[in-house]
């Protein structure tokens, strides 16, 4: 059987008196596109903070390909290739699309800033920034500050910069949030095309209609424990799962 590009066990994460993950086992293999879903407050986001070591388990064991990275700093899993976007946008509103495209996942606008002379001088940069924009359709955007595009561009824009750094696990905090149909479906698409080309994908998202077209397989949270796992089908026929989070929406 071949190894998980991601394997979480038992994975538990407290703040105070709040278990925000509880003993979280999942998976994520090469090529394929994963859900965790759950109500607000389930620890999704807690569960992506964890994987990037934004937050620090206090038990279980993050492997990547097999190694643990549980205990390592944020920079270095983010150069092992996972990159993430956040639930709210993070754009640089004066910088244009282009210059977002250029610097592949920095830490901060401190270091983005510091890396930006860095990257327009680097034809490998610019020649990777060209493929991403082209791929996203955003070739009309390019010299567009990032603050005066419409919000579904910006959302766009997030998503191409985290694919810029050649990542192998892209990790989305609900990527199609506030967006219209046919801009969740060009997600959706988009999704489907960067699975095509061996991306791995984990993706929060609360449109159960787009979580349940598109995944591969799921996990369903409720209060940090992980509650239901399986296919979209097995899923949305769980009475747990109707339970827990469909009866509450
Ligand atoms: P939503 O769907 O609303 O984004 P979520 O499933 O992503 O929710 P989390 O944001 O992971 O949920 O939060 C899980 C729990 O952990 C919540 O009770 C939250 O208040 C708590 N929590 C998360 N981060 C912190 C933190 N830094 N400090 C204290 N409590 C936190």
């Amino acid at each position: 059987m071949s190894q998980a590009l991601l394997q979480l066990t038992g994975v538990t994460k407290t703040f105070g008196g709040i278990h925000a993950l509880s003993n979280m086992v999942c998976e994520v293999p090469e090529g394929k596109i994963i859900g965790v879903i759950g109500p607000n407050g389930a620890g999704k986001t807690t569960l992506f903070n964890t994987i990037t070591g934004a937050y620090r388990a206090d038990a279980g064991e993050v492997k990547l390909k097999g190694v643990d990275v549980t205990q390592w700093q944020s920079y270095r899993i983010v150069r092992e290739g996972i990159a993430r976007t956040f639930q709210n946008i993070r754009l640089f509103g004066s910088m244009s699309v282009w210059e977002h495209l250029l610097v592949a996942q920095p830490h901060s606008e401190a270091a983005w800033r510091r890396l930006l002379p860095i990257a327009w001088a680097n034809p490998a940069a610019q020649a990777r920034a060209e493929e991403v924009l082209e791929f996203f359709g955003l070739t009309e955007y390019r010299d567009r500050p990032a603050k005066s595009l419409p919000y579904g561009i910006q959302r766009k824009v997030e998503m191409a910069r985290a694919v810029t750094a050649k990542p192998k696990l892209l990790l989305l905090d609900e990527p199609v949030a506030g967006m219209n149909h046919d801009e969740a479906e060009e997600i959706r698409t988009l999704m489907l095309r960067l699975r095509d080309t061996g991306l791995s994908i984990l993706l929060i998202e609360h449109d159960m209609n787009f979580v349940m077209r598109l995944c591969d397989y799921l996990y369903v949270l409720d209060f940090g424990v992980p509650i239901a796992e399986g296919t979209p089908e097995d899923v949305r026929n769980n009475p747990v799962v109707l339970d827990a989070y469909l009866g509450k929406d």
